[in-house]
């Protein structure tokens, strides 16, 4: 599994439902003082994207550290 850079949020489109948070599998999201997710501990994010897929309002990306592959031309 790709090691993540980051997790990206937009804001404009979290509705700040914590569902993401809640089933990180690391536990490393939490919520700031606005009530949205952040990624608190990127070390131990383990990519498995799955805040990503969960997310009702595709507010939330995952950044993989890894160059993205090209097709060769
Ligand atoms: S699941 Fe999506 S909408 Fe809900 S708090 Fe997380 S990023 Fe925001
Ligand atoms: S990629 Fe997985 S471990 Fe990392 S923040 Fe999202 S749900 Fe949690």
């Amino acid at each position: 599994m790709p090691s993540p850079k980051d997790v990206k949020i937009y804001k404009n489109w979290c509705k700040r439902c914590g569902i993401c948070i809640a089933f990180c599998p690391k536990k490393v999201l939490e919520v700031d003082r606005d009530g949205y997710p952040f990624l608190k501990d990127n070390q131990s994010c383990n990519g498995c994207g799955l805040c990503e897929l969960i997310c009702p309002d595709f507010a939330i990306v995952v950044d993989y550290e890894e160059d993205r592959v090209t097709s060769g031309e």
